[in-house]
């Protein structure tokens, strides 16, 4: 056991200028899962996601449906925090907001610092940027209409104004020596590569404000009222300022009306300094957490993240984008309506892979439902206890411990949830298998106590499966083991077979 280690993960920040969609519901289950389990493993957990707020999208959106801005990301903020609720998330998670007081009081202070040394300064900005990204683009990373890869269709913003800018350029030997000692910084190794690939061919300094006039909505900049904090060094942020970082107690924040006081435990000196700090994120996210944000922190003298894990992304069938006007869109809640939370959490866990694209369709979805939970799991917990109830077998002895093999530990040290749940799945193939060969229901009759012995055997099985679930389905192995301890027949079926 770890005990009193302690233990960091987050998300990304989701943009809250849509509705949530299937790809963030992926990395919320997948984060969530390695919180409990570490948990489970006797670390102290510290969990964050939350919403990016501020920024021109935001602002326009506001004022086309002639909304306060404010009430307007008050409204999808909540949206994404219905989340937890909806998709069985560890109770204790900490959302936080980029219009959060404290957040904000963290993005003013992260600025003065790296303004103090030395990594902040003003000049003239001419660039083509892809609000969609929320990078600019050189011609090299343009389809052959001037469009961002990424985001064909839509126009490239073209911007000419006096910012301010992050030197990145002088973190490139410092994020390449990082990465030599760290390395298992990225995960997996192919995305490592990538972004090795380019820090090495050079890095370009990048603009982390706008003038205010053009957009009202940020954080202003120290100092400089004319000018508002942009996206970058106001979201990455949040992943200290959710530990209370930078944990001072001042009576007005530089260059600012706010005055705040942060009382109580340092978070950030226990998680993020001590602990270990896990970032999940999906793959068109990978420049902005394992490059700018780690050199961000060296430039405010603050030690790196850990580890960051970057998931692939969801498609419709055959590897195609998923888009509106292709029609091979769903929505997580219509999933959830249909087949409940614990479905999703096992489709997107075992059959989505970790870190490559993988197609999700509704037809792909009902058929694992069918084989692997109505009539696999849920077949299972039935028969075994319809029969431990018929032959009023005492199983009152039986121990809640985890399946015992090193192959699953290494599945999640190695963020393999897909093969963690591969390992539970072909557990409780063999315990259909054994069910099958042994026949309790015939033994029982002629061989009465070797049937006994037999269906304990089971039981406890089935016990140590249940147990083995709770990070990855958390309700439903609450519910198994809650059968075992009272000894019950489930009254309806765990998972109801879909015609
Ligand atoms: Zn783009």
């Amino acid at each position: 056991m770890n005990k009193n280690k302690s233990f960091y993960i987050t998300t990304t920040l989701p943009y809250v200028n849509a509705t949530p969609h299937v790809g963030f519901a992926l990395e919320l289950i997948r984060a969530d899962v390695i919180a409990r389990y570490k948990k489970f493993q006797g670390y102290d957990v510290f969990f964050n996601t939350g919403t990016d707020e501020h920024g021109k999208k935001l602002w326009e959106a506001s004022q086309k449906n002639g909304q306060n801005v404010q009430d307007y990301v008050d409204e999808y903020a909540s949206r994404f925090r219905n989340l937890k609720g909806l998709l069985n998330i560890s109770e204790d998670i900490h959302f936080i907001r980029t219009t959060d007081l404290n957040h904000i009081v963290a993005v003013s202070e992260f600025w003065i610092k790296c303004q103090e040394n030395g990594f902040i300064y003003k000049k003239n900005y001419k660039a083509k940027y892809c609000t969609g990204c929320e990078l600019y683009k050189t011609d090299s990373e343009l389809n052959e209409k001037g469009e961002c890869l990424l985001h064909p269709g839509k126009p490239l913003e073209l911007i000419d104004e006096e910012n301010y800018f992050f030197k990145f350029s002088e973190f490139q030997d410092k994020l390449l020596e990082f990465y030599d000692n760290n390395p298992k910084f990225v995960i997996p190794d192919f995305r490592f590569n990538e972004i090795k690939s380019f820090v090495k061919a050079g890095l370009e300094d990048f603009s982390i404000s706008r003038m205010a006039s053009k957009m009202p909505w940020g954080i202003p900049v120290p100092g400089d009222k004319s000018q508002v904090i942009y996206v970058w060094f106001d979201a990455l942020v949040n992943y200290i300022s959710t530990l209370g970082w930078p944990k001072v107690c001042m009576n007005k924040v530089p260059h600012s009306n706010i005055g705040v006081c942060m009382p109580g435990e340092d978070l950030f000196a226990k998680y993020w300094g001590e602990g270990e700090v896990v970032q999940y994120c999906g793959k068109d996210n990978l420049r902005q957490q394992s490059a700018m944000w780690q050199a961000m922190l060296m430039a405010c003298g603050l030690s790196c993240s850990n580890h960051i894990i970057i998931d692939g992304f969801i498609t419709g069938e055959g590897g195609v984008k998923m888009s509106k006007s292709l029609g091979n869109t769903f929505n997580p809640y219509d999933i959830v309506d249909e087949y409940g939370a614990e479905a999703l959490r096992y489709f997107l866990l075992k059959e989505i892979s970790p870190f490559e694209d993988s197609p999700f369709t509704v037809e792909r979805f009902k058929s694992a439902y069918n084989a692997n939970l109505a009539n696999g799991l849920g077949n299972l917990v039935s028969r075994l206890m319809n029969m431990l109830v018929a032959y009023d077998i005492n199983i009152s002895g039986i121990s809640f411990e985890p399946i015992v093999s090193g192959e699953l530990d290494k599945s999640y040290d190695n963020f393999e949830l897909n093969k963690v749940m591969d390992i539970i799945w072909n557990k409780i193939s063999e315990l259909d298998q054994f069910i099958q060969e042994s026949e309790p229901y015939k033994k029982i009759k002629v061989e009465p106590d070797q049937a006994k012995i037999d269906l304990l055997k089971m039981t406890q099985d089935l016990a140590c499966i249940a147990t083995s679930l709770f990070p990855l389905m958390p309700k439903t192995s609450e519910k198994i083991i809650e059968l075992l301890k009272t000894r019950q027949k489930p009254e309806t079926p765990l998972f109801l077979r879909k015609e």
